[in-house]
């Protein structure tokens, strides 16, 4: 971690900050991203956040949400708005291929790069870093950064303290993974007093489902799970029809792929989904079976120990065969 003059003195030398994220920004992507935000606007500096892509429904009455820029709608004013940066922070990746579209500017940008990441292996593209694979998100790291800047905690407001609540709860699964310390309570408590209604926050993303997404996740469980019990796995594949005919939209899937590691017994659930472009994978585990390594090795991808993803190409099928032709190697692991 920089000292606070140091970071003092990086914010005082940036006029014009951009903020980004990853692709398909999930509840701590844009919560670490609206909590810095504001307390950077706040501040009194000329800050965007861009973000590769639309995000889920259930973010999308986070303060600050309608001032997002969205890559694709406004290619022209965000790729201005990254060259001109002084300083740009990535939050909640720590490669620019997580970027998607926006990989090549960010890459070619000539403002410095602070990163505020939790996942494994950073790629090294940053100046600056706050890394801690042991954090249990983003948004807690934001917590950490702005309190060592801060002379006054009030500086955190009601605002910040809600986009902040936010990311932290979706990242632990309500405060109930391994990676929820006493740090982490002490922290939401501190939000809670700074202004988090935690209460509403639990409403605001927990019961704003459509009736749609209820019928699709109840379609998933009886029609497309499947139990491999000699080696305590389970999985979803859910083919494109399935996206179609319940009109699927961005984060209606999210949580899905914990119904299958919830059965008692299984250590390791796949959510395998048809994204027509590529056959998209979300793993998720118990104990030391380790999704990154399966992620990286298999799908071309990464994430934490017990939650990764990745993808592959092929159809739904041979990419459903393919993960079941890999369990073998970790036979020892799912089931001792
Ligand atoms: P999810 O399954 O919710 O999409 O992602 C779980 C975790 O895996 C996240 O921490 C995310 O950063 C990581 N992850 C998901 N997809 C990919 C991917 O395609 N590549 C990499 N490197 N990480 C991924
Ligand atoms: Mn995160």
């Amino acid at each position: 971690m920089l000292t606070r003059q140091q970071n003092k003195e990086i914010l005082s030398k940036s006029d014009k900050i951009v903020i980004t994220t990853h692709h398909k920004p999930d509840g701590d992507a844009l919560g670490s991203s609206l909590g810095l935000y504001h307390w950077l606007k706040d501040a009194g500096h000329h800050v965007n956040v861009i973000v590769s892509s639309d995000f889920p429904a259930f973010l999308d009455w986070l303060p600050g949400r309608d001032e997002v820029l969205i890559y694709p709608d406004q290619p022209e004013l965000c790729q201005q708005l990254v060259q001109e940066a002084a300083l740009i922070f990535c939050l909640d990746y720590n490669a620019f291929s997580r970027t998607n579209v926006m990989e090549q500017i960010l890459r070619e940008a000539p403002g410095k790069k602070y990163m505020i990441d939790h996942h494994l292996d950073p790629e090294g593209f940053d100046d600056y870093r706050l890394w801690d694979s042991s954090a249990a998100a983003t948004a807690q790291l934001i917590f950490n950064f702005i309190e060592d800047c801060v002379d006054q905690v009030s500086e955190i407001t009601p605002t910040i303290a809600t986009c902040l609540y936010a990311g932290i709860m979706t990242d632990t699964g309500s405060f109930r993974f391994r990676s929820t310390t006493e740090e982490v309570h002490q922290i939401i408590a501190k939000l809670i007093r700074s202004g988090a209604r935690n209460w509403e926050i639990h409403e605001s993303i927990y019961n704003s489902s459509t009736e749609n997404r209820l019928k699709f996740l109840g379609h998933c469980l009886l029609n497309r799970l499947q139990v491999i019990p000699e080696y305590n796995t389970a999985l979803f594949a859910v083919a494109k029809q399935d996206l179609e005919q319940f009109q699927v939209t961005t984060g209606d899937t999210e949580g899905l792929v914990n119904y299958a590691l919830s059965i008692k017994g299984i250590r390791l659930a796949a959510l395998i989904i048809d994204r027509t472009e590529l056959i998209k994978l979300s793993l998720r585990s118990i104990g030391d079976v380790p999704c990154n390594e399966i992620a990286r090795k298999h799908f071309n991808g990464g994430g934490h120990f017990n939650a990764a993803g990745g993808s592959a190409e092929g159809d739904l099928k041979s990419v459903v065969d393919r993960f079941k032709m890999m369990l073998p190697e970790y036979t020892e692991i799912l089931t001792k």
